[in-house]
């Protein structure tokens, strides 16, 4: 998949939104979906996905939607830091698969992180249980406040 490609509707983060493929939801409203990485890096690793745009990367995404997009991001941050208290977050957006971008549907990455405990590598690693997500993500929505 290169840089520049039509949307594929059936790529895996449409089905989430569309219902037809399960998620662990931590934040959704009409902009954006937020939803547990089922191969996370870290504990507490979450996707913020935006909502009615066909934007296979950020050069896709409609620069008015951009900015409601991206207060979405910081939002889910927000609950991120207040639920699981980690050290530091990283934020991460791949474009094109030479850049590492595995699912075409605009994503951000937020992985928090501890001190002294390494971050998985991007698209390897194990899968994760639901039981071994939920009360991550339990954790995150509480941090909505
Ligand atoms: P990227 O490589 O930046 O496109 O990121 C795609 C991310 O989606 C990876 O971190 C995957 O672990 C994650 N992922 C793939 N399929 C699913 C899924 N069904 N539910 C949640 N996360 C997924």
């Amino acid at each position: 998949m290169t840089l520049h490609a039509s949307y594929d509707p059936d790529n895996i983060f449409a089905k989430i939104l569309a219902g037809s493929m399960p998620s662990i939801k931590v934040y959704e409203d009409p902009v954006a979906l937020a939803f547990m990485d089922v191969f996370p890096q870290s504990e507490g690793h979450v996707l913020v996905i935006p909502k009615q745009v066909e934007a296979r990367n950020i050069l896709d995404m409609p620069p008015d939607q951009l900015g409601p997009y991206m207060h979405r991001v910081q939002k889910v941050a927000r609950a991120v830091d207040a639920g699981l208290s980690p050290d530091g977050l990283v934020l991460t957006q791949f474009n094109g698969a030479p850049a590492g971008q595995t699912v075409f549907h605009l994503h951000f990455h937020i992985i928090p992180r501890w001190t002294g405990i390494p971050m998985g590598r991007h698209a390897e690693g194990k899968m994760a249980t639901s039981d071994q997500l939920e009360p991550l993500a339990k954790k995150i929505r509480a941090g909505f406040g």
